[in-house]
């Protein structure tokens, strides 16, 4: 941040007192522009060992398969956010879910929660920003339109160990460069 956003003067990087990361401070009020990672909440839904997919109408990876996620918003809970996202993406909703796997992606500053339930049916209604849903088995994954490396990993952990397991397990990880979730 180059300007104030409390009172419009230079900022300047130091680290402030009592703190022991260079931050974002205002050479003149002394606000401080703290910046933290952001959370990144959707999704993973099965029927009948199938997953359901929907395909991103925007970019970045356009046409790329992901599993219905955003960005948190203020004043919600993982949960609610998640299934916020996933209503709003793939139209469905009334289910119980149980979180499933959260991601850390420390070079971008994201943690990633995804929540996994198991449909009752196959109804969807899908949103602007997605321009098909379709369920997979295993075999029928679209390895190389998987949009991204977390939802490649979300996805080889949930046929890692089904639907029922998924249900009562949690995995806690961290983004890796070898790792292709295949
Ligand atoms: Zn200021």
């Amino acid at each position: 941040m180059k300007f104030c956003s409390n009172c419009s003067n230079p900022m300047e990087q130091i680290i402030p007192d009592d703190d022991n990361r260079l931050r974002d401070v205002c050479t003149s009020c002394g606000y401080i522009d703290y910046q933290n990672p952001k959370n990144i909440v959707g999704v993973i839904a099965s029927f009948n060992e199938k997953i359901l997919l929907c395909k991103r109408n925007t970019e970045p990876r356009k046409n790329y398969w992901t599993v219905p996620a955003g960005f948190m918003e203020n004043n919600e809970s993982l949960m609610d956010g998640a299934k916020r996202e996933a209503f709003e993406e793939v139209g469905i909703k009334d289910y119980d879910a149980s979180l499933f796997m959260i991601y850390s992606v420390p070079h971008i500053s994201q943690v990633h929660f995804y929540f996994y339930t198991e449909l009752k049916n196959m109804n969807t209604n899908i949103g602007p920003e997605i321009n098909k849903v379709d369920f997979f088995s295993f075999d029928e994954i679209p390895w190389e339109k998987i949009a991204f490396n977390s939802i490649a990993v979300l996805i080889s952990k949930f046929f890692e160990i089904g639907s029922k397991n998924a249900k009562k397990q949690t995995f806690n990880l961290t983004f890796s460069k070898e790792r292709t979730g295949k």
